[in-house]
C-alpha cells in the first residue's frame, strides 16, 4: 500500500464546496462531518484520509505536517502567513473580501483609531503599509458590535453581501484583499509525495475549470 495522503478541512461550506473538487479526483469520503465526530474521515481510498479541523487551523495542520494538503481560505492563510506551505490553487470557492467598514456616514477620529477584528496580523500590515498608526482590539466573532457599542471606530471582517454589516449600520468603506479559498501543501510532503500531489492539484485544477 502507498503511503497515506492526508488533506486537512473544515467543516461547513469549505466541506461541501470542497466536495465536487474530491469527487472530481475520484474522492469520496465515507462519512459526513455535519453528523459524524470523527475527526478522521475515511475515504474510498484506503490510503486518502480527510482531517476536520477549526478553519483557523488549517494551515497550522499543514504547515507542521499533520496533514499533506488543506483547503482554507486566503482570509486564514493571510492570518497565518503562510509559512511551511505551498499555495498551487485558487479554487475559486467561498468567494468574499476582507474589507474595512465602519457605522454609516462617521468620519475618522482625530486620534488613533481603534480597529477590531479578528484578523490582527492582516489588519496591522494593512495599516502599517499606509504608515498610519492604529489600535486593534482583537475580537472571536461578531465584530459588528464593536462600533455600535462604541468600542470601536472601524471593524476588519470578510464580507459577502453587505448583508449583515447593513443591518447593523455599518458600510464597507475600504477593500483590502479579495478572499477564495486556496489549496495548500505541506512543502516536505510535495517532495517525498510529489507524483500523487501534482495528480490531485491536476484533477482540482480541472474541477475548477469546469465548476
Ligand atoms: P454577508 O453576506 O456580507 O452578510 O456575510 C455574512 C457573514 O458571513 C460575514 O460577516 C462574514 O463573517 C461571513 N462570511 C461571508 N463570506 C464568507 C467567506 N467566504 N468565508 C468566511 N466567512 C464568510
Amino acid at each position: 500500500m502507498s503511503e497515506q495522503l492526508i488533506i486537512a478541512l473544515s467543516k461547513g461550506r469549505i466541506f461541501k464546496e470542497t466536495l465536487p473538487l474530491l469527487a472530481h479526483a475520484g474522492i469520496t469520503p465515507m462519512d459526513d462531518p455535519e453528523s459524524s465526530r470523527k475527526l478522521i474521515l475515511d475515504t474510498n481510498h484506503d490510503d486518502i484520509k480527510l482531517i476536520i479541523v477549526r478553519a483557523s487551523d488549517v494551515p497550522t495542520y499543514v504547515q507542521y505536517g499533520g496533514a499533506d494538503l488543506g483547503v482554507t481560505g486566503k482570509d486564514v492563510l493571510m492570518e497565518h502567513g503562510g509559512e511551511g506551505v505551498y499555495e498551487p490553487l485558487d479554487l475559486k470557492i467561498a468567494c468574499c473580501k476582507l474589507m474595512v467598514a465602519g457605522p454609516k456616514g462617521q468620519p475618522e477620529p482625530n486620534r488613533r483609531m481603534r480597529i477590531a477584528t479578528k484578523f490582527v496580523n492582516s489588519t496591522k500590515r494593512y495599516y502599517a503599509e499606509q504608515g498610519k498608526q492604529v489600535d486593534i482590539i482583537k475580537l472571536y466573532g461578531s465584530m459588528e458590535l464593536a462600533p455600535l457599542v462604541g468600542m470601536a471606530d472601524r471593524i476588519v471582517d470578510v464580507v459577502d453581501t453587505g448583508n449583515t454589516l447593513r443591518a447593523n449600520g455599518l458600510e464597507p468603506l475600504e477593500h483590502m484583499a479579495d478572499i477564495s479559498s486556496r489549496l495548500i501543501v505541506n512543502k516536505a510532503s510535495m517532495k517525498t509525495k510529489n507524483s500523487r500531489i501534482q495528480a490531485l492539484i491536476k484533477h482540482f485544477s480541472e474541477a475548477v475549470q469546469r465548476i
